[in-house]
C-alpha cells in the first residue's frame, strides 16, 4: 500500500481531508498522486500554483497555502479552491474586490497566530473580530467571499504539549466564532495539522491536514 493509501485509510476515520502540499515538487510528482486518486493539492508560491495549474487537469482542485501579497491575489482567483492563509483584513478585501470581477465566490480561511514563534503569519483576535462584524453584518461588503473555515500552524518543536496546546488553542476560537458570530453551516473547516505534527491536530478537531514531506519526501 501506498503513503497516501495508508494515510487516507488513517485520515478517513475522522472525515479528515487531505491536502498533498505539493510545493516545490515537478508536475510528474503530482501526476502520480493524483493517478492514485488524489484531487487537493496545496501551494505557497503564486507563481507556482499558476503554472500548475494551467498544466495540469482541470479537476484538481487548488489550496493556496502560502502568505499571499495583495498584489498577487488576482492571479489566483479565477481558479483557487480555497485560500487557507487569509491574514490579514486588506488581504481579505482584495480577494472581495477580485472575486467580484470574475464573478466568483471563493472559498477562504482566516489563518490564526497560534504559535510562539513570531514569524508565523495570522490575524490577532481584534482583527478577526473586526473581519466578522463586517462579513455577518447586512452588507454585501464581502459579498464574494465565503469564509469556511481557520487555518494555523503550530510551533515547530518537538515539544508535543506545547503542540496541542496550540492546537486546543485554534479548536476554541473556531468553537468562539461559530457560535459567538453565528456563522453559517458552510463554516466548518479547521485548518490544521502537517506531516510533524498531524496525529496531534487530528485528535484535537483537524477537518483538513496539509502534508508534504510524508508524501513527497523531503524538499530539495
Ligand atoms: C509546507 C507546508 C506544509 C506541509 O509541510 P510538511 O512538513 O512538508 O508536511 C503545510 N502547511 C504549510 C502552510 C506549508 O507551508
Amino acid at each position: 500500500m501506498s503513503v497516501l493509501q495508508a494515510l487516507n485509510e488513517e485520515l478517513a476515520q475522522g472525515q479528515v481531508k487531505l491536502i498533498a502540499v505539493s510545493k516545490t515538487k515537478p508536475k510528474e510528482a503530482i501526476e502520480e498522486l493524483y493517478a492514485l486518486g488524489q484531487r487537493a493539492f496545496g501551494e505557497n508560491r503564486v507563481q507556482e500554483i499558476v503554472e500548475k495549474n494551467d498544466a495540469l487537469p482541470k479537476d484538481i482542485e487548488w489550496h493556496f497555502i502560502g502568505h499571499l501579497q495583495s498584489k498577487k491575489v488576482k492571479s489566483i482567483v479565477p481558479f483557487v479552491h480555497l485560500i487557507h492563509s487569509i491574514d490579514s483584513f486588506k488581504l481579505l478585501k482584495e480577494v472581495q474586490k477580485q472575486a467580484k470581477k470574475v464573478d466568483r465566490k471563493v472559498n477562504v480561511l482566516l489563518q490564526m497566530f497560534i504559535a510562539q514563534e513570531e514569524t508565523k503569519y495570522g490575524l490577532d483576535k481584534q482583527e478577526l473580530m473586526e473581519i466578522l462584524e463586517y462579513y455577518t453584518a447586512d452588507n454585501d461588503l464581502l459579498s464574494h467571499v465565503r469564509i469556511v473555515g481557520v487555518m494555523g500552524m503550530a510551533t515547530f518543536t518537538e515539544d508535543k504539549d506545547q503542540v496541542r496546546s496550540e492546537f486546543k488553542k485554534l479548536k476554541d476560537l473556531f468553537d468562539f466564532v461559530k457560535e459567538g458570530y453565528l456563522m453559517p453551516a458552510d463554516f466548518k473547516e479547521i485548518s490544521m495539522g502537517m506531516s510533524g505534527d498531524y496525529k496531534i491536530a487530528v485528535e484535537e478537531g483537524s477537518t483538513m491536514v496539509r502534508i508534504g514531506s510524508m508524501l513527497f519526501g523531503a524538499r530539495g
